[in-house]
Parts: C-alpha cells; sequence; structure tokens
C-alpha cells in the first residue's frame, strides 16, 4: 500500500506538467506529448502470444513449441526501436530517473486498474554489483508504476539474482536460457500466488522465464510478465 501511495506522489510531483521528453513541447500530461506518443515504435499484431516474436497469424512461434516459456502471459506493446530505445537507454544508463514516471505509465497503458487476480508485482532483480554500479534497477521504478496504476502490492525484496549472468547479446536462444538457468533466488514459498513480474526489455525471454520458472518452483500458480519493449530477436 504505502509503495503504491509513493508511487502516485511521485507521479503527480514529478511528471505532471514536464515537457516532452523526446521534442520538448512543454506542458505533456506524462511525459512525452501525444504525437511523440502516438509516433512511438509498436508491436506488429501478428505475433506469438507466448513471446511476441512477429508470426503470421498470431499463432506460436517454433521456440514456443518447442519450449513453452514459464510465464504464462507477456504484456507488451512496444517495439524496442527508436526513439523508444534512446529512451530507455538515457533512463537506465544516464541515470535519468526522472523518466520513470512517463516510462511506467508506457508500461501499464494496458494494465487493468484494478486487478484483483494478481497478488505481487516484482521488479526483474539486479545481481548487487550491476545495483552498485547502476544505482539504481530500472525494472524497480517499472514495477512500482505498474502496481500503482493495478492497485496491486509491490515486493521488490522478494526475489535475488545470485550471480552477473554473461551480457546475453552475443548467445542464440537455447545459450540464452542456459545462461539464466540458476540465475534467480526467491525467498519464500508463494503457493497458490499470481504474480506480475516486470522488466524494461525483453528479447528472447529467457530472463523473464528463468525467474517465472523459479517462483512456481517456489508454488506460484501463475506468472504473468510485463515489460515496456520487446527487441526484435537478431537470433532465434
Ligand atoms: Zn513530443
Ligand atoms: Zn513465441
Amino acid at each position: 500500500m504505502l509503495s503504491n501511495l509513493f508511487g502516485r506522489l511521485i507521479d503527480n510531483r514529478l511528471f505532471f506538467n514536464q515537457p516532452c521528453l523526446l521534442c520538448g513541447t512543454p506542458g505533456t500530461h506524462h511525459g512525452l506529448c501525444p504525437p511523440c506518443h502516438a509516433s512511438l515504435p509498436r508491436l506488429p499484431a501478428e505475433r506469438c502470444p507466448h513471446c511476441a516474436e512477429p508470426v503470421a497469424a498470431g499463432s506460436l512461434c517454433g521456440a514456443c513449441q518447442r519450449h513453452p516459456p514459464a510465464f504464462d502471459a507477456l504484456h507488451v506493446s512496444y517495439r524496442f526501436d527508436y526513439p523508444l530505445d534512446g529512451l530507455i537507454h538515457a533512463f537506465k544508463y544516464g541515470k535519468r530517473l526522472e523518466m520513470a514516471g512517463a516510462l511506467g505509465r508506457l508500461l501499464a497503458e494496458k494494465a487493468p486498474l484494478s486487478a484483483p487476480a494478481i497478488d505481487l508485482i516484482v521488479p526483474v532483480p539486479l545481481a548487487k554489483e550491476r545495483l552498485a554500479a547502476r544505482g539504481f534497477n530500472q525494472s524497480h521504478e517499472l514495477a512500482q508504476a505498474l502496481a500503482a496504476t493495478m492497485q496491486a502490492r509491490f515486493d521488490a525484496n522478494l526475489c535475488w539474482r545470485k550471480y552477473n549472468t554473461r551480457s546475453q547479446t552475443t548467445l542464440d536462444r537455447a545459450e540464452r536460457h542456459r545462461n539464466m538457468k540458476h540465475a534467480f533466488g526467491v525467498k519464500r514459498c508463494l503457493d497458490g500466488l499470481c504474480i506480475a513480474i516486470v522488466d524494461d526489455v525483453a528479447t528472447s525471454g529467457a530472463t523473464l522465464s528463468a525467474l517465472a520458472a523459479t517462483l512456481k518452483k517456489q508454488g506460484a500458480k501463475r506468472v504473468e510478465a510485463w515489460v515496456l519493449a520487446r527487441a526484435i530477436s537478431l537470433k532465434t
């Protein structure tokens, strides 16, 4: 509850009437003016319902048919592409924390205003060293915005990341899954709970799937993944 209230306070104090993050037009409602908002890169309508890979006729993609991800649903509207990629990069590496409200709002656009079925909203954690280097976890900020929109409980301490996984960028899909397999820990039993996990960008979904699998091992009944943008993978 407290974190939800905090989220809303931040949202109102810092993000109401701020100039557009992309073109500088003053007085936007939540950090993007309507034309810039409309220009953000959307995912194709025909995509795999499990992992959002573009496929004909919205059927499951081949990779998901062979190895379905451990999460039950993936919610994502945007493609990780210009100009959203630049915004996410500035937020994450430029420590532009004031962008959290605008990006969190994009993530939460399709979220129901109340989601009684979701028991907990959890950010994908960063390993300790990476958190120390970056100063904050971008997924934490986004998850908080989603929790505020959905009036759901936010828990940033449920999971941890055991180690810094190798960079995934040079790995293919199977290698990404192997790389992530034992990356996460969960602190308590989650019998029967429905959990939403949040990250800024997904590529193959390996990170989300690994976290979802760990949560399910601890008893979670359902795990939904929410991400701001889906990178269309170079390798599948
Ligand atoms: Zn604009
Ligand atoms: Zn798929």
